[in-house]
């Protein structure tokens, strides 16, 4: 748990990946990872300043458009500049395949991975809200803490007239297709990149079962889990370490109850079922109240 609140607030769980991406920033190095275009598609971005780290941070439950990253990479790798990648297992997997070799200065952060919605469904989610609130959407939050904190996080957006939405996550329509893994990305069913052969340095979850093993560790505001990979990866977080409240747990032991670790969680039943009928003209909101 990051010591300052305020970063755990506008974090998905502890405020790792902000600690982790200011020292690369400050050491002169680049960021890449999700954040918000302006239409607000989730699309991979680089950034070397600590105002615009806040876009990438919290975690947006939609496929990111990787866009020209992975070559920007690598022309800043053989540059000699640090890099720190975040991204889902896939996407490192996919950037270590594209570079082909291991670079000194490149960091690699993955995810624990439910799996990632249709950016289309994400859009039309965002055109029904700007209709219902009659103005374009300007920001999202996919891990609101406001409501019920961080068990029960929900969706928070702003539009460009003032008039903002926050519900919590059973209750908003895009969430619970998420969760019940109605339209994410078909692979994602079936992952390849589950277990304990990352090719990422670190690995970042949220720790859900943390009551099981710290009860003083759950006080809803949000508390990372930490997959230290490899030795660069140790490095990189007893660079930070200063900045957490932390303990070290056997790894064995939290996989118990860290299923999106080890496996694909989601139903393929559940897309199976949902297609058919948004393909033949039916709305996402229709087919999910109904399902
Ligand atoms: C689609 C998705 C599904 C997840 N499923 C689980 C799960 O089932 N169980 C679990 O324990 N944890 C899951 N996580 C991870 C978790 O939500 C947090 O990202 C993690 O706890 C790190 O939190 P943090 O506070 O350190 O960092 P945060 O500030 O939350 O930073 C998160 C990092 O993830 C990157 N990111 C955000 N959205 C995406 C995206 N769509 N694609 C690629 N990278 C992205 C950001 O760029 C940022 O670098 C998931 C994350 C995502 C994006």
């Amino acid at each position: 748990m990051n010591k300052c609140t305020e970063i755990r607030e506008n974090s998905s769980s502890g405020g790792v990946f902000y600690e982790l991406a200011l020292h690369i920033i400050k050491q002169g190095g680049a960021v890449c990872g999700a954040g918000f275009n302006k239409s607000m598609k989730v699309i991979h971005k680089i950034v070397d300043d600590e105002e615009n780290l806040v876009d990438l941070m919290r975690s947006k439950y939609v496929q990111s458009n990787l866009g020209n990253c992975f070559s920007e990479i690598r022309g800043l790798l053989e540059c000699g500049r640090t890099v720190l990648f975040v991204g889902t297992p896939c996407q490192v997997n996919g950037l270590s395949s594209f570079l082909g070799k291991r670079y000194e200065g490149l960091l690699l952060i993955d995810l624990i991975c439910h799996g990632v919605p249709s950016p289309i469904i994400w859009e039309e989610f965002v055109t029904i809200m700007e209709k219902r609130f009659g103005s374009k959407c300007c920001y999202v939050s996919f891990r609101d803490t406001s409501l019920e904190g961080w068990h029960n996080y929900g969706m928070y957006m702003e539009f460009e007239n003032g008039k903002s939405y926050v519900d919590t996550q059973n209750n908003n329509m895009f969430m619970k297709g998420f969760l019940y893994g109605y339209y994410d990305r078909r692979s994602c069913y079936a992952c390849n990149f589950k277990g304990l052969n990352r090719k990422s340095d670190l690995t970042l979850g949220d720790f859900w079962s943390v009551k099981r093993y710290l009860e003083n560790f759950d006080d809803n505001k949000g508390t990372s889990l930490v997959f230290l990979n490899s030795v660069k990866g140790k490095t990189a977080f007893n660079s930070v370490r200063d900045r957490f409240d932390f303990k070290v747990l056997s790894g064995g032991d939290v996989l118990k109850y860290s299923g999106a670790y080890t496996n694909s969680e989601i139903d393929m039943e559940n897309r199976e079922r949902f297609y058919p009928r948004y393909l033949s003209g039916e709305s996402t909101f229709d087919i999910i109240s109904a399902l």
